[in-house]
């Protein structure tokens, strides 16, 4: 999305990147989206952990590589711990270049199986506002797959933390975090 934008700005950059139609984001959700943060993007500090063994690997706390069968990292996330009861933050990243070839997905299933509740941790992370446009066009595309309204669902809830209940537009909590789980 990031990489679309500057592209219209700039005019493309890389005449082989494959573009990357997608529908537009609802409002309520788009106001939630941070940008990749331009001066530390997330995927070079992904790709600087190096070709190592193909699939999903834990480089260290919070940090998940994905690496295509040449071992090359192609993409991955920092999962993040925010307090018991409360489920994980979740920031995901993959190579411009190797978009839509289904690494997020990938990488998404393996963390499943590592324990890690991705659904929860997408609606806090988005809930909380830390989630980027990549990010959430990979929860959008998870979620659909499963029912053909899961955006309009995504977009109902958007504001409301499984942890912390309703936030307001800029992820602070509106009660002070006394509200239950909506679940
Ligand atoms: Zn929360």
């Amino acid at each position: 999305m990031l990489e679309r934008l500057v592209s219209f700005i700039r005019g493309p950059r890389d005449v082989n990147a494959r573009p990357r139609p997608s529908a537009p984001i609802p409002p309520a959700v788009r106001r939630r989206l941070h940008a990749d943060n331009s001066a530390e993007p997330l995927f070079p500090k992904l790709r600087a952990y190096g070709t190592g063994r193909p699939g999903v690997t834990q480089e260290r706390e919070e940090w998940w590589v994905i690496r295509d069968d040449r071992g090359r990292v192609v993409g991955g996330a920092m999962v993040g711990y925010m307090g018991p009861n409360h489920p994980v933050s979740i920031d995901v990243a993959v190579d411009p270049r190797r978009q839509g070839e289904g690494w997020a997905s990938r990488l998404y299933e393996a963390l499943e199986l590592s324990g890690f509740d991705m659904e929860a941790g997408s609606a806090a992370s988005l809930a909380h506002t830390t989630m980027t446009p990549d990010g959430y066009l990979f929860m959008r595309a998870r979620r659909m797959k499963m029912e053909p309204d899961g955006e309009s669902k995504i977009a109902a809830v958007a504001n409301v933390c499984p942890g912390c209940g309703p936030m307001d537009n800029r992820g602070r909590a509106i009660d002070g975090g006394a509200n239950p789980s909506p679940n």
